[in-house]
């Protein structure tokens, strides 16, 4: 067994790499400027198998399990590119392959293992719940053979590249409901038939490229069959796919975190300033050293987190634990990086302006990093809980 922290999956982790090198620096600051979509980078990713990785063989994806995406995404990440624009056509499908009928999963999964249909869209957050989920207000009222939803939800990333979307509303409203978290449900959404028919989309500009949105539902019919598993149960549903989510961004920010500590370690050797290298400095050299023992404590725990969940083990605490560790590793890492280049951490052409406000986004999304201590302090350590 090999126990160094960056060599699960060589092979992936080369093929992943060559693929990245067809998309240098400069395609990714073109459309971070234009805020376009990387169709060309994704198109790659899918003929290439990557991003199907988690979807069992039988439905023909290659069902190799989360390691093997975190080496996938970590790859990308540190190759100076984003996953950010199709990464959720690796996990999203699982809450259909986890809790939906066998018709629903024959229908759609070979569909998304080959990438004819595109599964990256994950509607949960409203304006008005913010990270307090029980407080969705999108309603689903069943009329005949139908749900005829209403209401809005927000920072829906990818939907307008996307076929199908999972989303999360409310079948029965919450004060009626036996406890907060009961009277959700998952439908799916096919987005090619509903946008114009009941469903808008208003994309929203953000700091960094990532094709995220508003959606607003005006009576949008979705029929009864795209119920995903057992009406008022959704909430739970979501929950499990979350974990996955968490594990695979937190690979992600293991890559950024290597980003820029490569990057940093460079340039602190080759630029020369008062006669010699600037990463003969101490106080140049010791922030990098920090960055590196960081990132590689934050990569065994996405590691173990990514080992129990391929068990079939509870992992909600660990995948939280990684995604806290790896996304503030990388941010450390971004600063320091930035502030190793100086003047030139700035400009637009060393990308790592740009990757700096890329991996700022993973202390907010997809959950906040006080949402995560809460976790710890009430759930793991039993402290009182303060909502
Ligand atoms: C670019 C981007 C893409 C996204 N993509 C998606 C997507 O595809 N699908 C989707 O459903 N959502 C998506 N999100 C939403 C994302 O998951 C939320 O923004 C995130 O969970 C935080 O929720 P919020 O913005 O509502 O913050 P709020 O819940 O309003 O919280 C604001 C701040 O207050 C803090 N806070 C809130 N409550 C407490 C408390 N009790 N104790 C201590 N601190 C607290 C939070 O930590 C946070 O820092 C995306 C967001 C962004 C910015």
């Amino acid at each position: 067994m090999d126990l160094t922290i960056d060599q699960t999956f060589p092979e992936i982790r080369e093929a992943v790499r060559k693929l990245c090198a067809g998309f240098p620096g400069p395609y990714w600051r073109q459309k971070d400027r234009d805020r376009a979509y990387p169709t060309e980078f994704v198109t790659a990713l899918t003929e290439a198998g990557f991003l199907s990785v988690l979807i069992p063989e039988t439905y023909g994806g290659s069902g190799l399990g989360l390691g093997a995406a975190t080496a996938v995404l970590e790859e990308i990440h540190r190759s100076g590119c984003n996953g950010g624009a199709c990464h959720a056509q690796m996990y999203t499908m699982g809450t259909l392959l986890k809790h939906g009928s066998s018709a629903q999963k024959d229908a759609w999964l070979p569909r998304i293992a080959s990438g004819e249909i595109r599964l990256q869209a994950f509607g949960v957050t409203e304006p008005g719940a913010g990270t307090d989920t029980t407080r969705i207000s999108t309603f689903a009222r069943r009329d005949g053979d139908h749900y005829v939803v209403r209401g809005q939800k927000i920072w829906i990333s990818r939907a307008e590249h996307s076929d199908l979307m999972v989303l999360l509303v409310r079948t029965t409203a919450r004060e009626d409901a036996a406890k907060p978290s009961d009277g959700m449900s998952v439908l799916l959404v096919d987005l090619r038939e509903a946008v114009g028919n009941g469903l808008t989309i208003r994309p929203i500009r953000t700091m960094l490229n990532h094709a995220t949105t508003e959606l607003f539902f005006d009576d949008l019919h979705v029929p009864v069959g795209n119920l995903i598993g057992e009406e008022g149960k959704g909430f739970r549903y979501i929950l499990d796919g979350m974990n996955a989510e968490r594990i695979l961004i937190a690979a992600e920010c293991i890559g950024d975190a290597r980003f820029f500590i490569d990057r940093a370690s460079d340039y602190a050797q080759s630029r020369e300033v008062f006669g010699g290298a600037i990463g003969a400095n101490q106080g140049v050299q010791f922030p990098i050293a920090r960055a590196h023992v960081q990132m590689s404590a934050a990569a065994l725990m996405v590691n173990h987190a990514g080992a129990l969940f391929d068990a079939g083990k509870a992992c909600g605490t660990e995948a939280n634990m990684a995604k806290m560790l790896a996304s503030e590793a990388s941010w450390f890492a971004a600063d320091t990086c930035l502030q190793t280049h100086g003047g030139f951490g700035f400009a637009e052409d060393y990308d790592i302006e740009r990757k700096f406000r890329e991996t700022r986004l993973y202390q907010v999304a997809p959950i906040s990093t006080n949402l995560i201590l809460s976790h710890v302090g009430t759930h793991v350590l039993g402290m009182p809980k303060s909502f």
